[in-house]
């Protein structure tokens, strides 16, 4: 009986953490003779741009997939999305504690969502929820007998004998653990040409914002304020990020002027901000701030600084609020002083 594909990827963390190396090599070493799953390591998902061939693998894959990366899970996905990975979304079992419930995503209403999604499922594991290789052993496991129920390692034995292994059988006898052996001689300073040829390209570090077409709304607000040419529109007048290495380093202004909170900045510190479930603060008006309770900036005014430091570094002038801010959040504001003036505070 045949099996249903099952792709493993996974991403490895940028630098040469020694803790996260060995939690990848023990996963993929682990992964390569479990039956029903092909298991490849790429460069980290964020850095890889759109004709990098780890990209264009990703694109290749058929069927259902995992991906494992040191990023939330919604970082993944929308990254995935970036580069052409589309899918429904995956339930994983494997949670932070701490983590908010998560969303129906293809469902959460008012988001654009994306025009055609093929008929496979993508599932994403943030590799920073546990230490331990086997809670994502156990959790890929559980998803590879949810596909193949009745999948036992008496099948895939006859199928040898009968002379008719699968391509996925082939390839996970006939390519052990090849890239594994390159990766840590490259690791260690030792690798030889032919193992250098054996990895994919290098990759530097990149800083783009990735949005996520289950919440976004196609306002515009972004491509509005973004002053840098980052955002543009597809030929179905979609909002997309167009330039994306124009975007400034470190800058997450656009997410913070979000109404929907659909851009994720993956790297970032912020954990909303960054793709954690919950909201990055938006253009919700800061009432602490508005009674004087607090000192920090609301998101509007943290959004402008960032942008404006941004122009000032380009050589630019500093625009504050005066462009790229709708005429709603002004409005907001009014009202919103107008309803206290009622309320005689
Ligand atoms: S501001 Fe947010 S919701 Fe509006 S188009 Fe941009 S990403 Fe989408
Ligand atoms: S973070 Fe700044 S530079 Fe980057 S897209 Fe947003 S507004 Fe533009």
């Amino acid at each position: 009986m045949s099996q249903k594909p099952l792709t493993v990827v996974i991403s490895q963390a940028q630098g040469r953490n020694p803790v996260k190396r060995a939690l990848e090599d023990q996963l993929a070493s682990e992964l390569l003779n479990d039956q029903g799953l092909t298991v490849t390591l790429i460069p980290h998902l964020y850095d890889l741009s759109q004709n990098h061939s780890a990209a264009q693998f990703l694109r290749e894959v058929q069927g259902d997939l995992i991906v494992l990366g040191w990023l939330y899970e919604r970082g993944i996905r929308w990254t995935l999305d970036r580069d052409g990975v589309h899918g429904h979304v995956g339930e994983t079992e494997l949670r932070a504690e701490d983590s908010e419930p998560p969303e129906d995503v293809d469902e959460r209403a008012g988001g654009i969502g994306i025009p055609e999604t093929p008929d496979r499922t993508i599932w994403c594991l943030d590799l920073r929820i546990s230490e331990d290789a086997q809670d994502y052993l156990e959790e890929i496991r559980r998803i590879r007998d949810s596909l193949n129920p009745l999948s036992n390692p008496v099948d895939e034995l006859m199928s040898w004998i009968n002379g008719s292994p699968s391509a996925e059988q082939l390839q996970r006898y006939l390519h052990p653990d090849q890239m594994l052996e390159a990766r840590r001689a490259s690791d260690g300073g030792t690798a030889t040409q032919e193992q250098r040829a054996q990895l994919p390209e290098d990759t530097g570090r990149r800083w783009y914002p990735v949005i996520d077409y289950s919440r976004c709304t196609n306002c515009m607000e972004c491509i509005d304020f973004c002053l840098f040419g980052v955002y543009g529109v597809d030929s179905l007048d979609r909002i997309l990020v167009e330039q994306q290495d124009s975007c400034k380093k470190g800058c997450p202004a656009c997410s913070r002027v979000c109404p929907a909170d659909a851009i994720i900045f993956p790297q970032h510190k912020e954990a909303a901000i960054a793709g954690a479930d919950g909201e990055v603060g938006g253009l919700r008006i800061d009432l602490t701030k508005l009674f004087g309770g607090g000192d920090d900036e609301d998101a509007l005014e943290k959004a402008v600084r960032e942008r404006d430091q941004e122009l000032i570094l380009d050589g630019r002038e500093a625009v504050g609020m005066s462009v790229g801010i709708r005429r709603r959040h002004h409005d907001e504001m009014e009202d919103l002083l107008s309803n206290l003036d009622e309320l005689d505070f």
